[in-house]
């Protein structure tokens, strides 16, 4: 099996560049990535404009107060107007509570546009990955693929409240306050705005240092999340055990749990002493406004409340300013986070139907490979020329050292991973003119080590044929000598298997795989023989399940087993990705050959591995 499935590789097939190199420091928010972020809200964009519609509103509500606050003190005060002072107040807290309840519908919509925006996205990064080919799933990190699925497309969802509705909040704030304040009075509105260019400066520095804080804390986050899954899984766990890992393991996650601690403190504080600043710079505004608001004032151009009005309405132009210069480090954030998916979407699944729509025929499977070049990676060749014909109905057993290219070939049939050049043909037609599902629909798949889900027995038999009849499966569990096996089992074919339940040896998963594939019955049978580590028992049961499945099909199989390779209609001896040796049993006995070599070393158990 090599490496198919081990762990983590980064480098080779271009997959693993896309995904962990670093890149540009700065998020990229060119007017094609924002669009492609726009496209995203499209299908919501009536309760966007509602959203925007309520924001206006409440924007122009909120002016009320201060100035209602400026004629209570101009002029139901002075005049001891007790109905003038009441229908102030009144008015005042109607449009408060009016402003609350618009708050509360906005929010609604809020959550609705962005929750719904984030299912959008997971459906499609879930079709999308699908697609994607086995290398990719190879080489990628553990648990890079949930974190981008989980933690990074639900952080969208924030994107709508925090950028958009703020953005366009603060917006309408800033405008309907600074008109407000200008027709109140100029001269002060001026003053007042002076102190807005100290809050600009500092913010594009601090935005830049709280953007790359945030990108290296979810660095280290995933870092420690892949270090979790690789150690404390069950093999990783396992390894890490007879390997006496322990301390190392543990001092290596201990230090990227106190990088990432120390950069989340840091990436705290460095927003705390921001907002300080921001503090410090909006109080000046107000001190100015009295110290100059009071001089027009003795000078008889204004009026008291019409101070109070104009201080209050000021508190109204801060805290937007304030805020959107918070929003220009929340955009880095989201746009990071949008990168960060949409660098998933944007890799290309390799292995893609050709447009054609052809399907296997099925009465003349076999199966030819012509001058077959294949390499996972770049200059180390796995298959050099390989060509042979599985002839239709016949068994072909692949022997050959660990690491000869056997388990390649397997691969390349059912389009795990697409050749490099030269064909493969199933009944005279190149794999690649039928649709994918064709081509996999006919090809069952038995792996050396048969993957079950967590699951009952029979769901997983009926993962095969979901409308398989109860009498299908016991009869295809019985054609897989598995059959009394099951039943013995306390709760039957709906044993769970897997962690959560019963844990069956690799002789039995294998022959409730190769009843998984009897269920499915295709025309081309693919099967890694199980190795030595087998019983005999099992073995025995193995041999006579192998003997059903393989019936009358045309099948490739690895074969580890003498009893296979007597059986086997044709043999391919391969060593170094090419086949050196064709012929059967007898025939390549005589050749003296690398065949002669395997079988004399590993006559004495039966077994070739
Ligand atoms: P066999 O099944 O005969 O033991 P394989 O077909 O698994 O051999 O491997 C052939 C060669 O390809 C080996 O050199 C192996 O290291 C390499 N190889 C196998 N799988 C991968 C992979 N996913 N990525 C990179 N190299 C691989």
């Amino acid at each position: 099996m090599a490496r198919m499935m081990g762990p983590s590789g980064m480098s080779g097939n271009g997959y693993g560049r896309m995904l962990f190199d670093d890149g540009s420091p700065k998020p990229n928010m060119s007017k094609k990535m924002l669009i492609r972020i726009g496209k995203y809200f499209l299908p919501y964009w009536k309760q966007t404009v509602l959203v925007m519609f309520i924001l206006l509103l409440t924007s122009v509500l909120g002016l009320l107060p201060p100035l209602f606050i400026q004629h209570i003190v101009d002029r139901a005060l002075p005049n001891k107007d007790m109905q003038l002072l009441v229908i102030l107040v009144l008015a005042s807290l109607g449009t408060t509570v009016t402003s609350g309840l618009l708050g509360v519908l906005q929010n609604y919509l809020n959550s609705f546009i962005s929750q719904n925006i984030v299912y959008d996205m997971k459906n499609q990064m879930y079709l999308h990955l699908q697609k994607m080919p086995l290398q990719f799933f190879s080489n990628v990190k553990q648990g890079e693929v949930i974190t981008r699925m989980t933690s990074d497309i639900s952080g969208i969802q924030g994107v709508f409240n925090t950028n958009v509705v703020n953005f366009v909040s603060n917006l309408f704030v800033l405008v309907t306050t600074s008109v407000t304040l200008i027709i109140l009075n100029w001269k002060l509105a001026i003053l007042g705005m002076v102190v807005v260019p100290l809050f600009i400066v500092p913010t594009r520095k601090m935005g830049n240092i709280r953007w790359k804080l945030a990108k290296q804390t979810q660095e280290k986050m995933s870092e420690q999340n892949h270090i979790i899954q690789e150690t404390l899984s069950v093999s990783g766990y396992l390894l890490m055990k007879l390997f006496t890992r322990d301390t190392k393991e543990y001092s290596s996650f201990q230090t990227v749990n106190a990088e990432s601690t120390r950069l989340q403190i840091r990436e705290s504080m460095a927003g705390r002493w921001f907002m300080m600043l921001l503090t410090t710079f909006t109080s000046i505004g107000p001190m100015l406004i009295y110290l100059f608001g009071g001089y027009l004032f003795i000078q008889g151009e204004i009026t008291v409340g019409g101070i109070i009005g104009f201080v209050a309405l000021l508190n109204r132009f801060y805290s937007p300013v304030g805020q959107m210069t918070n929003l220009y480090v929340n955009i880095k954030r989201s746009v990071a986070l949008f990168e960060r998916i949409f660098e998933y979407f944007d890799m290309k699944p390799r292995i893609t139907d050709a447009g054609s729509t052809l399907s296997i025929d099925t009465t003349k499977p076999d199966i030819e490979f012509r001058d077959v070049c294949f390499s996972y990676q770049e200059d180390t060749p796995a298959l050099r020329e390989v060509s042979f014909t599985a002839a239709s109905g016949t068994m072909t057993a692949l022997v050959g050292p660990s690491g000869a290219g056997k388990t390649t070939i397997t691969n390349l049939i059912p389009r795990l991973y697409d050749l490099n050049s030269g064909s493969i043909r199933i009944g005279g037609t190149d794999i690649r003119d039928f649709t994918l599902e064709s081509l996999r629909s006919h090809i069952g798949l038995v792996t050396q080590d048969s993957y079950l889900f967590n699951g009952t027995i029979k769901e997983n038999l009926l993962y095969a044929k979901s409308d398989a009849s109860d009498q299908e499966i016991i009869d295809a569990c019985q054609a897989a000598y598995i059959h009394d096996d099951i039943v013995k089992f306390p709760d039957g074919y709906d044993t769970v298997v897997g962690n959560r339940g019963i844990k069956l040896s690799g002789g039995e998963k294998q022959r409730i795989s190769i009843a998984r594939v009897l269920l499915k019955n295709p025309t081309i049978i693919i099967m890694d023989e199980a190795t030595s580590s087998l019983d005999t028992v099992s073995e025995y049961y193995i041999q006579k399940a192998m003997h059903q499945l393989l019936h009358n099909k045309t099948s490739i199989v690895i074969a580890h087993r003498l009893s296979t390779i007597m059986a086997a209609d044709k043999i391919l001896v391969l060593q170094d990705g090419a086949i050196i040796e064709e012929g059967t049993h007898e025939h390549l006995l005589d050749q003296q050959g690398l065949y002669k070599e395997l079988y004399d070393k590993q006559f004495e158990r039966k077994v070739f591995t």
